[in-house]
Protein backbone atom coordinates (compact mmCIF):
# COMPACT_ATOMS: atom_id res chain seq x y z
CA UNK A 1 0.00 0.00 0.00
CA UNK A 2 1.49 3.46 -1.44
CA UNK A 3 0.46 5.37 1.43
CA UNK A 4 2.22 2.89 3.83
CA UNK A 5 5.56 2.74 1.99
CA UNK A 6 5.99 6.35 2.17
CA UNK A 7 5.33 6.49 5.52
CA UNK A 8 7.68 3.52 6.77
CA UNK A 9 10.13 5.02 4.07
CA UNK A 10 9.97 8.15 5.97
CA UNK A 11 10.69 6.85 9.32
CA UNK A 12 13.69 5.21 7.66
CA UNK A 13 15.00 8.75 6.69
CA UNK A 14 14.06 10.20 10.47
CA UNK A 15 15.57 7.31 12.18
CA UNK A 16 18.17 5.44 10.46
CA UNK A 17 16.31 1.74 10.78
CA UNK A 18 13.26 0.61 8.99
CA UNK A 19 9.76 0.08 11.58
CA UNK A 20 8.05 -2.61 13.16
CA UNK A 21 4.66 -2.21 10.93
CA UNK A 22 2.53 0.86 9.88
CA UNK A 23 -0.94 1.16 11.26
CA UNK A 24 -3.70 3.77 10.56
CA UNK A 25 -6.27 5.10 11.93
CA UNK A 26 -9.55 7.54 10.44
CA UNK A 27 -11.33 10.35 11.50
CA UNK A 28 -15.07 10.27 12.24
CA UNK A 29 -17.93 12.37 11.08
CA UNK A 30 -21.06 11.98 13.41
CA UNK A 31 -24.62 11.36 11.41
CA UNK A 32 -26.71 11.75 13.89
CA UNK A 33 -26.78 12.40 18.28
CA UNK A 34 -24.83 15.54 19.67
CA UNK A 35 -23.54 16.02 22.85
CA UNK A 36 -25.47 12.66 23.89
CA UNK A 37 -21.76 11.04 24.35
CA UNK A 38 -21.07 13.45 27.40
CA UNK A 39 -24.96 12.38 28.81
CA UNK A 40 -24.52 8.53 28.35
CA UNK A 41 -26.67 8.75 25.44
CA UNK A 42 -26.67 6.93 22.24
CA UNK A 43 -24.39 8.45 19.21
CA UNK A 44 -23.96 7.48 15.27
CA UNK A 45 -20.50 7.86 13.83
CA UNK A 46 -19.11 7.12 10.97
CA UNK A 47 -15.26 6.24 9.85
CA UNK A 48 -14.30 9.17 6.93
CA UNK A 49 -11.46 7.36 4.06
CA UNK A 50 -9.28 9.92 5.97
CA UNK A 51 -6.56 8.70 8.52
CA UNK A 52 -3.72 9.14 10.45
CA UNK A 53 -1.12 6.71 9.16
CA UNK A 54 1.92 5.76 11.80
CA UNK A 55 4.72 3.99 11.39
CA UNK A 56 6.35 2.53 14.88
CA UNK A 57 9.09 0.56 16.68
CA UNK A 58 10.24 0.15 20.20
CA UNK A 59 12.63 1.05 22.39
CA UNK A 60 14.18 -0.14 25.23
CA UNK A 61 16.16 3.21 26.95
CA UNK A 62 13.02 4.78 28.37
CA UNK A 63 12.90 7.18 25.42
CA UNK A 64 9.96 7.77 23.19
CA UNK A 65 10.09 9.91 20.09
CA UNK A 66 7.65 10.86 18.21
CA UNK A 67 7.68 12.83 14.77
CA UNK A 68 4.69 14.42 12.49
CA UNK A 69 4.93 14.96 8.78
CA UNK A 70 2.23 17.57 8.89
CA UNK A 71 4.39 19.94 12.13
CA UNK A 72 6.66 21.95 10.73
CA UNK A 73 8.77 20.71 14.07
CA UNK A 74 11.57 18.06 13.79
CA UNK A 75 11.31 14.86 16.35
CA UNK A 76 9.78 15.40 19.73
CA UNK A 77 12.19 13.35 22.58
CA UNK A 78 10.37 12.45 25.77
CA UNK A 79 11.33 10.30 28.20
CA UNK A 80 8.86 7.75 29.30
CA UNK A 81 9.17 8.09 33.33
CA UNK A 82 8.73 12.02 32.91
CA UNK A 83 5.43 11.94 31.36
CA UNK A 84 2.88 13.66 33.44
CA UNK A 85 0.03 15.38 32.45
CA UNK A 86 -0.70 19.12 31.89
CA UNK A 87 3.41 18.74 30.88
CA UNK A 88 2.76 20.10 27.24
CA UNK A 89 4.65 19.17 24.30
CA UNK A 90 2.13 20.71 22.04
CA UNK A 91 1.02 18.16 19.12
CA UNK A 92 3.35 15.73 20.88
CA UNK A 93 0.70 15.53 24.11
CA UNK A 94 -1.90 13.28 21.69
CA UNK A 95 0.73 10.10 21.46
CA UNK A 96 2.36 10.84 24.85
CA UNK A 97 -0.61 11.05 26.40
CA UNK A 98 -1.38 7.72 25.21
CA UNK A 99 2.07 6.34 26.41
CA UNK A 100 1.15 8.07 29.64
CA UNK A 101 -2.45 6.50 29.97
CA UNK A 102 -1.23 2.75 28.70
CA UNK A 103 1.40 3.02 31.75
CA UNK A 104 -1.34 4.52 33.73
CA UNK A 105 -3.38 1.42 33.70
CA UNK A 106 -0.16 -0.76 34.36
CA UNK A 107 0.75 -2.08 31.03
CA UNK A 108 4.65 -2.56 30.11
CA UNK A 109 6.10 0.12 27.94
CA UNK A 110 10.12 0.93 27.46
CA UNK A 111 9.92 3.50 24.68
CA UNK A 112 9.25 3.91 21.04
CA UNK A 113 10.14 5.95 17.56
CA UNK A 114 7.28 7.14 16.03
CA UNK A 115 6.42 8.90 12.84
CA UNK A 116 3.35 9.83 11.75
CA UNK A 117 1.29 11.69 8.90
CA UNK A 118 -2.38 12.67 8.91
CA UNK A 119 -5.14 13.62 6.26
CA UNK A 120 -7.52 14.52 8.38
CA UNK A 121 -8.58 18.00 8.79
CA UNK A 122 -7.50 19.01 11.84
CA UNK A 123 -9.89 21.47 14.56
CA UNK A 124 -12.73 20.70 11.60
CA UNK A 125 -14.66 18.86 14.45
CA UNK A 126 -13.23 15.02 12.27
CA UNK A 127 -11.40 14.15 15.19
CA UNK A 128 -8.15 14.20 14.19
CA UNK A 129 -7.01 14.12 17.64
CA UNK A 130 -9.46 10.90 17.90
CA UNK A 131 -7.23 9.41 14.87
CA UNK A 132 -4.11 10.27 16.28
CA UNK A 133 -4.33 8.74 19.61
CA UNK A 134 -6.03 5.12 18.67
CA UNK A 135 -3.08 5.54 15.38
CA UNK A 136 -1.00 5.06 18.29
CA UNK A 137 -2.46 3.12 20.84
CA UNK A 138 -2.85 0.00 18.27
CA UNK A 139 0.05 0.11 17.35
CA UNK A 140 1.78 0.16 21.09
CA UNK A 141 -0.47 -2.46 22.18
CA UNK A 142 -0.11 -4.87 18.86
CA UNK A 143 3.84 -3.85 19.31
CA UNK A 144 3.92 -4.82 23.36
CA UNK A 145 1.34 -7.59 22.98
CA UNK A 146 -0.80 -6.63 25.13
CA UNK A 147 -3.91 -7.99 24.10
CA UNK A 148 -6.37 -5.12 24.24
CA UNK A 149 -9.25 -5.14 22.45
CA UNK A 150 -10.31 -1.79 20.17
CA UNK A 151 -13.21 -0.59 22.51
CA UNK A 152 -10.53 -0.64 25.43
CA UNK A 153 -8.10 1.15 23.11
CA UNK A 154 -10.73 3.71 22.78
CA UNK A 155 -11.28 4.28 26.18
CA UNK A 156 -7.08 4.34 27.02
CA UNK A 157 -7.48 7.08 24.01
CA UNK A 158 -10.18 9.12 26.23
CA UNK A 159 -8.37 9.02 29.13
CA UNK A 160 -4.94 10.30 27.25
CA UNK A 161 -7.28 13.27 25.65
CA UNK A 162 -8.96 13.94 29.38
CA UNK A 163 -6.64 13.65 31.60
CA UNK A 164 -3.38 13.82 29.50
CA UNK A 165 -4.09 17.19 26.98
CA UNK A 166 -6.76 18.14 29.24
CA UNK A 167 -9.51 17.94 26.65
CA UNK A 168 -13.09 17.03 28.57
CA UNK A 169 -14.57 15.00 25.36
CA UNK A 170 -16.75 12.61 25.53
CA UNK A 171 -15.37 8.79 24.00
CA UNK A 172 -17.43 8.89 20.65
CA UNK A 173 -14.68 10.03 18.75
CA UNK A 174 -12.30 7.36 20.05
CA UNK A 175 -14.50 4.78 19.76
CA UNK A 176 -16.09 5.37 15.92
CA UNK A 177 -11.98 5.59 14.95
CA UNK A 178 -10.98 2.27 16.48
CA UNK A 179 -14.35 0.20 15.98
CA UNK A 180 -16.24 1.51 13.29
CA UNK A 181 -16.44 -0.92 9.88
CA UNK A 182 -16.25 -0.29 5.99
CA UNK A 183 -19.87 0.72 4.73
CA UNK A 184 -21.37 1.13 8.52
CA UNK A 185 -22.34 3.35 10.70
CA UNK A 186 -21.99 2.64 14.35
CA UNK A 187 -24.99 2.62 16.47
CA UNK A 188 -22.66 3.46 20.11
CA UNK A 189 -24.85 3.17 23.47
CA UNK A 190 -21.89 5.54 25.29
CA UNK A 191 -23.40 4.27 28.68
CA UNK A 192 -21.91 0.59 28.49
CA UNK A 193 -20.07 0.76 24.73
CA UNK A 194 -22.44 -1.61 23.35
CA UNK A 195 -23.06 -1.21 20.16
CA UNK A 196 -24.19 -2.45 16.32
CA UNK A 197 -22.79 -1.88 12.64
CA UNK A 198 -25.68 -0.31 10.72
CA UNK A 199 -25.99 -0.90 6.93
CA UNK A 200 -25.05 2.65 5.55
CA UNK A 201 -24.46 1.69 1.83
CA UNK A 202 -26.13 5.43 0.66
CA UNK A 203 -24.67 4.91 -2.87
CA UNK A 204 -27.81 1.98 -2.91
CA UNK A 205 -29.95 4.35 -2.56
CA UNK A 206 -28.68 6.99 -5.27
CA UNK A 207 -27.72 9.10 -2.04
CA UNK A 208 -24.43 10.78 -0.65
CA UNK A 209 -23.65 12.06 2.47
CA UNK A 210 -21.95 15.13 2.11
CA UNK A 211 -19.15 17.09 4.95
CA UNK A 212 -19.06 20.44 4.13
CA UNK A 213 -16.06 22.10 6.45
CA UNK A 214 -16.58 25.73 7.45
CA UNK A 215 -13.05 26.46 8.39
CA UNK A 216 -14.23 28.28 11.13
CA UNK A 217 -13.49 27.97 14.61
CA UNK A 218 -14.77 30.30 17.41
CA UNK A 219 -13.09 30.83 19.91
CA UNK A 220 -15.79 30.80 22.48
CA UNK A 221 -16.43 26.92 21.95
CA UNK A 222 -14.26 25.48 24.55
CA UNK A 223 -16.16 27.11 27.53
CA UNK A 224 -19.72 26.74 26.21
CA UNK A 225 -18.94 22.99 25.34
CA UNK A 226 -17.93 22.48 29.47
CA UNK A 227 -21.27 24.70 30.36
CA UNK A 228 -23.02 22.43 28.33
CA UNK A 229 -21.94 19.77 29.67
CA UNK A 230 -22.63 21.12 33.59
CA UNK A 231 -26.04 22.36 32.48
CA UNK A 232 -26.60 18.70 31.34
CA UNK A 233 -25.57 17.46 34.73
CA UNK A 234 -27.76 19.85 37.15
CA UNK A 235 -30.44 18.86 34.63
CA UNK A 236 -30.16 14.64 35.18
CA UNK A 237 -29.28 16.14 39.50
CA UNK A 238 -32.78 17.89 39.69
CA UNK A 239 -34.71 15.08 37.43
CA UNK A 240 -33.02 12.61 39.84
CA UNK A 241 -31.24 10.30 37.58
CA UNK A 242 -27.41 9.60 37.19
CA UNK A 243 -27.41 11.03 33.69
CA UNK A 244 -30.01 12.81 30.69
CA UNK A 245 -29.65 8.76 29.13
CA UNK A 246 -32.04 7.78 32.14
CA UNK A 247 -35.05 9.99 30.78
CA UNK A 248 -36.97 8.10 28.37
CA UNK A 249 -38.19 10.27 25.52
CA UNK A 250 -41.52 9.23 26.45
CA UNK A 251 -41.08 10.87 29.80
CA UNK A 252 -39.45 14.38 27.95
CA UNK A 253 -42.75 16.49 28.01
CA UNK A 254 -43.24 15.23 32.15
CA UNK A 255 -39.44 15.82 33.01
CA UNK A 256 -39.83 19.42 31.03
CA UNK A 257 -42.73 20.02 33.23
CA UNK A 258 -40.41 19.42 36.27
CA UNK A 259 -38.21 21.18 35.50
CA UNK A 260 -40.13 24.70 34.82
CA UNK A 261 -40.58 26.62 38.10
CA UNK A 262 -40.55 25.06 41.28
CA UNK A 263 -37.46 22.59 41.87
CA UNK A 264 -35.01 25.10 39.51
CA UNK A 265 -36.44 28.34 40.28
CA UNK A 266 -35.60 27.82 43.78
CA UNK A 267 -32.06 28.02 43.14
CA UNK A 268 -31.39 24.51 44.34
CA UNK A 269 -29.15 24.19 41.04
CA UNK A 270 -26.14 25.25 40.57
CA UNK A 271 -24.69 26.45 37.02
CA UNK A 272 -26.76 27.87 34.10
CA UNK A 273 -30.24 29.46 34.66
CA UNK A 274 -32.72 27.22 34.96
CA UNK A 275 -34.62 28.00 31.43
CA UNK A 276 -31.20 27.12 29.63
CA UNK A 277 -31.18 23.67 31.57
CA UNK A 278 -34.53 23.07 30.32
CA UNK A 279 -33.54 23.22 26.77
CA UNK A 280 -30.15 21.53 27.12
CA UNK A 281 -32.64 18.69 28.47
CA UNK A 282 -34.91 18.93 25.71
CA UNK A 283 -32.04 19.05 23.02
CA UNK A 284 -30.18 15.73 24.74
CA UNK A 285 -33.41 13.77 25.59
CA UNK A 286 -34.39 14.38 21.83
CA UNK A 287 -31.25 13.72 19.85
CA UNK A 288 -31.13 10.53 21.87
CA UNK A 289 -34.89 9.91 20.36
CA UNK A 290 -33.34 10.97 16.91
CA UNK A 291 -30.39 8.27 16.74
CA UNK A 292 -33.32 5.89 17.32
CA UNK A 293 -35.48 7.24 14.68
CA UNK A 294 -32.68 7.59 12.43
CA UNK A 295 -31.50 3.67 12.85
CA UNK A 296 -35.11 2.48 12.44
CA UNK A 297 -35.47 4.27 9.01
CA UNK A 298 -31.79 2.96 8.11
CA UNK A 299 -33.09 -0.57 9.20
CA UNK A 300 -36.02 -0.20 7.33
CA UNK A 301 -34.32 0.69 3.78
CA UNK A 302 -35.12 4.31 4.05
CA UNK A 303 -32.67 6.80 3.83
CA UNK A 304 -34.53 9.70 2.73
CA UNK A 305 -36.60 9.73 5.79
CA UNK A 306 -33.61 10.57 7.69
CA UNK A 307 -33.05 13.96 6.34
CA UNK A 308 -35.77 15.82 7.78
CA UNK A 309 -34.38 14.33 11.01
CA UNK A 310 -30.67 15.68 10.58
CA UNK A 311 -32.46 18.75 10.26
CA UNK A 312 -34.65 18.46 13.07
CA UNK A 313 -31.27 18.00 15.02
CA UNK A 314 -29.86 21.32 13.89
CA UNK A 315 -32.67 23.10 14.87
CA UNK A 316 -31.88 21.98 18.49
CA UNK A 317 -28.49 22.19 18.40
CA UNK A 318 -29.16 25.73 17.14
CA UNK A 319 -32.11 26.91 19.05
CA UNK A 320 -32.34 24.85 22.28
CA UNK A 321 -28.47 23.99 22.71
CA UNK A 322 -27.46 26.79 20.94
CA UNK A 323 -23.54 25.82 19.82
CA UNK A 324 -24.56 26.24 16.30
CA UNK A 325 -23.10 29.67 14.40
CA UNK A 326 -23.72 31.50 11.33
CA UNK A 327 -21.49 30.00 9.13
CA UNK A 328 -22.88 26.23 10.71
CA UNK A 329 -26.53 27.72 9.76
CA UNK A 330 -25.93 29.04 6.58
CA UNK A 331 -24.75 25.87 5.30
CA UNK A 332 -27.67 24.42 6.44
CA UNK A 333 -30.26 27.29 4.81
CA UNK A 334 -28.51 27.05 2.05
CA UNK A 335 -28.41 23.25 1.63
CA UNK A 336 -32.01 23.48 1.81
CA UNK A 337 -32.77 25.87 -0.34
CA UNK A 338 -30.79 23.88 -2.85
CA UNK A 339 -33.05 21.04 -2.33
CA UNK A 340 -30.87 18.94 0.14
CA UNK A 341 -32.91 16.10 1.88
CA UNK A 342 -31.64 17.44 5.77
CA UNK A 343 -28.49 18.96 6.84
CA UNK A 344 -27.25 19.66 10.43
CA UNK A 345 -23.60 21.00 11.90
CA UNK A 346 -22.00 17.77 13.59
CA UNK A 347 -19.57 18.08 15.94
CA UNK A 348 -19.23 20.12 19.15
CA UNK A 349 -20.34 23.22 17.17
CA UNK A 350 -19.23 26.70 16.78
CA UNK A 351 -17.47 25.79 13.80
CA UNK A 352 -16.37 22.85 12.31
CA UNK A 353 -18.43 20.76 10.00
CA UNK A 354 -21.84 19.97 8.98
CA UNK A 355 -23.10 16.90 6.85
CA UNK A 356 -25.38 17.19 4.36
CA UNK A 357 -27.66 14.55 2.80
CA UNK A 358 -28.47 14.75 -0.84
CA UNK A 359 -29.31 12.85 -3.89
CA UNK A 360 -26.33 11.46 -5.78
CA UNK A 361 -24.40 13.46 -8.77
CA UNK A 362 -26.81 16.82 -9.50
CA UNK A 363 -28.21 16.93 -5.93
CA UNK A 364 -24.94 16.97 -4.54
CA UNK A 365 -23.31 19.48 -6.99
CA UNK A 366 -26.59 21.98 -6.34
CA UNK A 367 -25.90 21.81 -3.14
CA UNK A 368 -21.75 21.86 -3.24
CA UNK A 369 -22.48 24.99 -5.20
CA UNK A 370 -25.11 27.06 -3.70
CA UNK A 371 -23.18 26.53 -0.17
CA UNK A 372 -19.92 27.64 -2.22
CA UNK A 373 -21.83 30.38 -3.65
CA UNK A 374 -23.66 31.52 0.06
CA UNK A 375 -20.01 31.47 1.45
CA UNK A 376 -18.63 33.58 -0.80
CA UNK A 377 -21.95 36.18 -0.58
CA UNK A 378 -21.60 36.37 3.16
CA UNK A 379 -18.02 36.86 2.49
CA UNK A 380 -16.63 33.92 3.90
CA UNK A 381 -13.88 31.85 2.85
CA UNK A 382 -14.47 29.20 0.93
CA UNK A 383 -15.65 25.86 2.45
CA UNK A 384 -13.97 22.72 2.00
CA UNK A 385 -16.80 20.11 0.45
CA UNK A 386 -16.30 16.39 0.26
CA UNK A 387 -18.65 13.12 0.56
CA UNK A 388 -18.51 10.90 4.10
CA UNK A 389 -18.00 7.67 2.92
CA UNK A 390 -18.17 5.01 5.85
CA UNK A 391 -14.75 3.56 5.94
CA UNK A 392 -12.88 0.85 8.31
CA UNK A 393 -11.87 1.58 11.49
CA UNK A 394 -8.00 1.61 12.61
CA UNK A 395 -6.27 -1.61 11.09
CA UNK A 396 -2.71 -2.87 10.83
CA UNK A 397 -1.63 -2.15 7.22
CA UNK A 398 1.95 -3.08 7.27
P1 LIG B 1 -10.25 17.79 15.90
O1 LIG B 1 -10.05 16.54 16.69
O2 LIG B 1 -11.68 18.16 15.72
O3 LIG B 1 -9.53 17.78 14.60
P2 LIG B 1 -8.80 18.91 18.10
O4 LIG B 1 -8.55 20.29 18.53
O5 LIG B 1 -9.43 17.97 19.04
O6 LIG B 1 -9.62 18.99 16.74
O7 LIG B 1 -7.43 18.26 17.66
C1 LIG B 1 -6.55 18.94 16.78
C2 LIG B 1 -5.13 18.82 17.30
O8 LIG B 1 -4.65 17.48 17.11
C3 LIG B 1 -4.15 19.68 16.54
O9 LIG B 1 -4.11 20.98 17.07
C4 LIG B 1 -2.84 18.95 16.77
O10 LIG B 1 -2.29 19.25 18.05
C5 LIG B 1 -3.27 17.50 16.79
N1 LIG B 1 -3.11 16.90 15.46
C6 LIG B 1 -4.08 16.48 14.63
N2 LIG B 1 -3.55 15.99 13.49
C7 LIG B 1 -2.22 16.13 13.59
C8 LIG B 1 -1.10 15.81 12.75
N3 LIG B 1 -1.27 15.27 11.54
N4 LIG B 1 0.14 16.08 13.21
C9 LIG B 1 0.31 16.63 14.42
N5 LIG B 1 -0.69 16.95 15.25
C10 LIG B 1 -1.93 16.71 14.86
MG1 LIG C 1 -10.61 16.28 18.71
Amino acid sequence: MAAADAVADEFQRLYGYAPEGVWAAPGRVNLIGEYTDVNDGFVLPLALPHTAVAAVARRTDGVLRVHSGDVGQGVVELRVDALAPGSGAGWAAYPAGVVWALREAGHPFTGADLHLTSTVPTGAGLSSSAALEVVTALALAELYGLGLTHPELAVLAQRAENAYVGVPCGVMDQMASACCAEGHALHLDTRDLTRRQVPFDLAAHGLQLLVVDTRVRHALGDGAYAERRAGCEAGARALGVRTLREVPYAHLLDALARLSGTVLSRGTTPGPPPEEIRRYVRHVVGDNHRVERTIALLDAGDPRGVGPVLTEGHRSLRDDLRVSCPELDLVVQASDAAGALGARMTGGGFGGSAVVLVESGGGADAVTEAVTGAFAAAGHAPPRVFPAVASAGARRLA
